[in-house]
């Protein structure tokens, strides 16, 4: 698909009207500067030296207005469409200014002679030629110059047609250059407003660009957050908070390779809540779930460094893992959180144990060999935890492993 911008026109005018008051405003005023320079200097002799600084001061005094206007119109507003006035006042002055030319030939043609007289004509002509490269820009405006002063020029020449032996061929040479010019500048002017547009397009895709590139970095942000969390929920029990069984498995083989490098010990405790089922059904599944929300919190307390983790591994029966942490060690933290969930105090009347709820624990800690597998290890620690529900519940037994790891009994 072919991605286009269109530019409305009022935006293509104003940038056009900055680019010819930015462009024209000194080279403009140097030029009436020229002419002023070049017809004052032609009618010195001829004429009152007072009409003709009378006559320059005013032409100054005009422009530099003019080149005052433009900088205040420049500091003010660069969105020349939001002032329409600009264009208008910028067709007056030129038309002023073209009217005065042909004007100050008109009252010259009395005082000079044939050969200044048409020096002065040519002057005009050049001032004119000139100005097509300062002000064809906005062509309406150079078109009001053009024709006052050209225009007026080559009418008041075929008027005196008589008076000067050359005015009849001037006045043609005059309207010849006169039409070559509208053609040039009709030419000249669609070129600028090709090049204006093309830029305007350009700014505005690279624009749309930058904001469509902004916007992909955002939506990229959020889809990266969102798989991390996607990630993170699938790795997390949402009930506990705690790590479920594929965030162990992800990074159980880590956890555990460094322990075996090592050569260090680990303990593992497995948690089973006694006489759960019995307990939804007097109190309901949702008290359960609190129940289980409670207990994790107790095991999250005792696992704060770091590798510890406590994960639920399923329904009521949670696992803690503590590498380099030797039996006895394991025993002691197996006992406070024993201790711990019963002094949770929760009511569980239906238990043939005890009161409140109570859980079963067993505990196995060894140093892993090579190929020592952690599911192993899980075995190990649930038979010991089997062994605790079968002795009576509520209690902590210490496990051995079947084969590959040194049972670590040591305190
Ligand atoms: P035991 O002392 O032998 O462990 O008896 P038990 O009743 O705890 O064991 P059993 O395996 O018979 O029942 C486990 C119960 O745990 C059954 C099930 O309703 C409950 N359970 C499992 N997951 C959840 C859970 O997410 N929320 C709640 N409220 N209950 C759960
Ligand atoms: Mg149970
Ligand atoms: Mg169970």
């Amino acid at each position: 698909m072919l991605y286009q911008r269109r530019i409305p026109d009022n935006q293509i005018v104003s940038a056009k009207l900055e680019l010819q008051l930015r462009g024209g405003r000194y080279a403009g005023v140097g030029t009436q500067l020229l002419g002023i320079v070049g017809l004052g200097g032609a009618a010195l002799y001829s004429v009152e030296t007072v009409y003709l600084v009378g006559w320059a001061i005013s032409l100054l005094v005009l422009n530099l207005w003019w080149s005052r206007r433009i900088n205040q119109t420049l500091l003010a507003n660069r969105h020349f469409s939001q002032r329409p006035t600009v264009l208008n006042e910028l067709v007056a002055y030129s038309l002023v200014t073209g009217a005065i030319w042909a004007a100050t030939l008109i009252a010259l043609d009395s005082y000079l002679s044939d050969l200044i007289f048409y020096i002065c004509v040519m002057c005009v002509a050049i001032i004119s030629v000139v100005n097509i490269a300062v002000s064809v820009v906005i062509r309406s405006a150079y078109l009001a110059q053009l024709v006052f002063s050209l225009g007026a020029t080559a009418m008041w020449l075929a008027w005196q047609v008589d008076e000067r032996p050359f005015n009849a061929g001037f006045s043609v040479l005059l309207v010849a250059l006169m039409a070559f010019l509208i053609v040039t500048s009709e030419w000249m002017s669609k070129s600028f407003s090709e090049m204006v547009e093309t830029s305007l397009e350009r700014a505005a895709m690279s624009k749309d660009l930058a904001s469509l590139t902004d916007s992909l970095k955002t939506r990229n942000l959020q889809l990266q957050d969102a798989r991390k969390q996607l990630a993170q929920q699938a790795t997390i029990d949402e009930m506990t908070g705690l790590r479920n069984r594929r965030g162990v498995n992800i990074i159980i083989n880590d956890e555990l390779g460094r322990v075996k490098r090592a050569q260090l010990p680990v303990s593992l405790i497995v948690l089973d809540v006694d006489h759960f089922k019995a307990y939804n059904d007097n109190y309901g599944h949702p008290a359960g779930d609190q129940v289980l929300q409670r207990i994790a919190t107790v095991m999250l307390e005792m696992t704060n460094r770091s590798g510890e983790f406590a994960a639920r591994m399923g329904g009521e029966e949670f696992a803690m893992f503590f590498p380099t942490m030797r039996l006895a060690a394991a025993l002691e933290i197996a006992e406070k959180v024993r201790a711990g969930v019963s002094n949770l105090g929760i009511s569980h009347e239906k238990s043939p144990t005890a009161e409140y709820v109570t859980v079963s624990i067993g505990v196995v800690s060894c140093v892993p060999d090579w190929d020592l597998e952690f599911d192993q290890i899980l075995q190990a620690a649930d038979d010991a935890m089997y062994e605790s529900k079968v002795s009576g519940r509520n209690r902590v037994t210490a496990g051995e492993l079947a084969s590959n790891g040194s049972s670590d009994k040591t305190a």
